[in-house]
């Protein structure tokens, strides 16, 4: 398997490259580009995240410790006194590390639900629906979504590349269980992200501009011509 290094390099090479090229076409602005490369780039290291001790496990929670935690200071700082505040960050800090994190390492298994197809298409809307949120427009949200999917299947394939000894044209035993649609020795799981994605499709942002754009083939003319041409 690819280690974390390598994973975090190909995809932030991978969606750097994309992302330039949809800058280049002007099908993206400036802003959008840093934020689909970086979601790519980030995507790329997610679906190792249900290993237990993984690097991208820690990188995660020690976010979410610091944004719980912010959150948490901002809120109380307004209604508390200082002390309490204090005592109030602490106990997030506690809550998302001694109890969330057990508890999540404790109900995934590592190349289980999120090493999928399904996992990236899961954590694409999710992203779809949090970007509007957050205040970008339709077509901003589904192309950082579309990169984060991007970035999740780039790791999906290196995984694949790296089940296959190339020395000796051999395959090792890894090889088929890293790009696959949904975690077939658990339908269950796969039946849960499955409900979860039907659910999300609820909230989802229009996509009549984003898929006028790629649905196009003169997009993908112009992104090409881009590459050689002024
Ligand atoms: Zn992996």
């Amino acid at each position: 398997m690819a280690n974390f290094k390598t994973h975090l390099q190909f995809s932030t090479i991978g969606s750097g490259l994309a992302s330039t090229l949809f800058l280049n076409g002007q099908f993206i602005t400036a802003e959008d580009t840093i934020l689909c490369w970086v979601a790519g780039s980030f995507a790329g290291i997610l679906p190792d995240l249900d290993s237990d001790n993984s690097h991208s496990l820690a990188i995660l929670f020690g976010l979410l410790s610091i944004v719980a935690c912010a959150a948490t200071v901002l809120y109380g700082v307004k209604h508390w006194p200082l002390l309490q505040v204090w005592g109030a960050g602490v106990v997030t800090f506690a809550a998302v590390n001694l109890l969330i994190r057990p508890t999540f390492e404790r109900f995934t298994v590592h190349r289980g639900i999120f090493h999928s197809v399904l996992g990236a298409i899961f954590t694409g809307l999710l992203v779809a629906i949090i970007s509007q949120k957050c205040g970008l427009s339709p077509t901003s949200s589904w192309f950082i979504a579309s990169f984060t999917s991007f970035g999740f299947l780039l790791h999906l394939i290196l995984d694949e590349i790296y089940a296959v000894e190339f020395t000796s044209i051999s395959v090792k035993r890894s090889f088929g269980t890293a790009f696959k649609i949904f975690d077939y020795g658990n339908w269950k799981t796969a039946l849960g992200l499955s409900m979860g994605i039907a659910a999300l499709c609820f909230f989802l942002p229009p996509s009549e501009d984003f898929l006028g754009i790629m649905l196009d083939s003169e997009t993908y003319k112009k992104l090409l011509s881009g590459v050689y041409s002024v």
